[in-house]
């Protein structure tokens, strides 16, 4: 007999789950442990996943012109398609116009909005870690990042007796990282039950929220779909010269993981393997591009954020001009790159935005009850643009691809 694909096992867990946590949302404790051991196992391997594969993935690439070029061909899509969709998301905030008589007695209090309020400027510094170990303890993925590339770079401008047992090691240990991977992948469907069983559970007012939050959930979906659905297809069959509905079959297993998970480093482990091993990849350029994006690049929180802050301006009865919006653009741009790839990063770091155009921060509380969802379906677009960006620069490498 044919073995189910892995996301046709993960959609019918996901089924199952649902059913579940509507049906016995008192009983979930009996199956929520199954989406904790997942989770903690797919966190367990990420540090040192990143560590070896960017460290891996720069010794591939070689020297400092390839690593430059790579790296500019990498940012420069990270930012034009985090640009293209928070123009989608204002466009449809301004046509929808989600906030207009919102009800502000709906807000929350929410705690730790200083989080984000380092100034931009503060957040390049610490990318520097003053203590890698410290990092690597912490999880900060910016610090680990900018010190794999170091290290790796490095490797390549050491003699012979140095770079190949060094160069053997990083790979052998990203080899070795994978394999981890994949056995983690193979428990998904049960991981995913246990998640999303939790999840469905907490949402016991969920019909209520949809009546009052409905044109603002309506018009973050909408953005999510055409950028996931138009946009990036688009660059992928355009730019790419792929076929973006193999792709998209390529990386189903991770877009449903970031759904289930909101979480893009969680999911890492994920997209590395089936950009790879699916979508026919390179090794070079997965295990450079996707850690980055997994980080950084977020299309899906960038267009949420430029919503979210216009919402909350609207709601508040604030007019912006044209140079305001603007403003919301570029920290839109600006909070979606400082959100980590973990649960409501995104949500916090709206913060930015409002302070930048004089909003209240106590904004952020009339949009928290309905984050939770959003966050699945920005996360699902996040991690689907890093699989493109990763297809498209490969493309341009002259790479040939297994989704052509
Ligand atoms: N949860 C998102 C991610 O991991 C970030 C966000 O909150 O927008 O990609």
């Amino acid at each position: 007999m044919k073995k189910l694909e892995l996301h046709w096992q993960i959609l019918i867990a996901l089924i199952f789950a649902v059913l579940y946590g509507s049906l016995f949302p008192e009983a979930v404790q009996y199956v929520s442990w199954l989406g904790d051991i997942f989770l903690r196992a797919l966190k367990m391997i990420i540090v040192p996943l990143i560590l070896a594969s960017i460290i891996s993935g720069v010794t591939g690439i070689g020297n400092a012109e390839n690593l430059g070029k790579l790296g500019i061909k990498t940012i420069t899509y990270y930012i034009a398609t985090s640009l293209l969709a928070i123009f989608v998301g204002l466009l449809l905030v301004n046509l929808i116009q989600p906030g207009v008589g919102a009800d502000l007695g709906l807000s929350k209090q929410v705690e730790d909005l200083s989080a984000a309020k380092d100034s931009f400027g503060d957040t390049l510094i610490q990318i520097i870690p003053v203590n890698i170990f410290e990092s690597f303890l912490k999880g900060d993925m910016l610090s680990i990042i900018f010190f794999s590339i170091l290290f790796g770079f490095f490797i390549t401008q050491t003699g012979e007796t140095y770079r190949t047992p060094l160069t053997n090691f990083f790979d052998a240990l990203f080899e070795v990282m994978m394999k981890i991977t994949m056995f983690i992948i193979k428990f998904a469907p049960i991981g995913i039950f246990g998640i999303v069983a939790r999840t469905i559970s907490q949402q016991s007012d969920l019909i209520h929220l949809i009546q009052s939050m409905g044109l603002y959930m309506i018009a973050v979906l909408l953005g999510l779909f055409i950028h996931i659905a138009f946009t990036l297809p688009m660059l992928l069959k355009f730019i790419g010269r792929v076929n973006p509905r193999k792709h998209f079959h390529a990386v189903a297993t991770p877009l449903i993981t970031a759904f289930s998970t909101s979480s893009s480093n969680a999911t890492l482990p994920l997209t590395i393997d089936a950009v790879k091993n699916n979508s026919g990849v390179s090794t070079k350029i997965t295990s450079f591009t996707l850690p980055l994006g997994a980080t950084i690049n977020m299309d899906g929180t960038a267009l949420y954020e430029c919503i979210a802050a216009m919402f909350i301006a609207q709601a508040y009865g604030v007019e912006l001009t044209f140079v305001q919006q603007m403003i919301v653009v570029i920290t839109a741009l600006l909070a979606s790159i400082g959100a980590a790839g973990i649960p409501m990063a995104g949500l916090v770091t709206i913060t930015i935005i409002l302070s930048a155009v004089g909003l209240p921060l106590e904004g952020v509380g009339l949009i928290l009850s309905v984050d939770r969802i959003l966050d699945m379906c920005r996360t699902t677009v996040n991690v689907f643009s890093d699989t493109c960006g990763a297809v498209i620069i490969a493309k341009t490498e002259g790479e040939t691809l297994k989704i052509e």
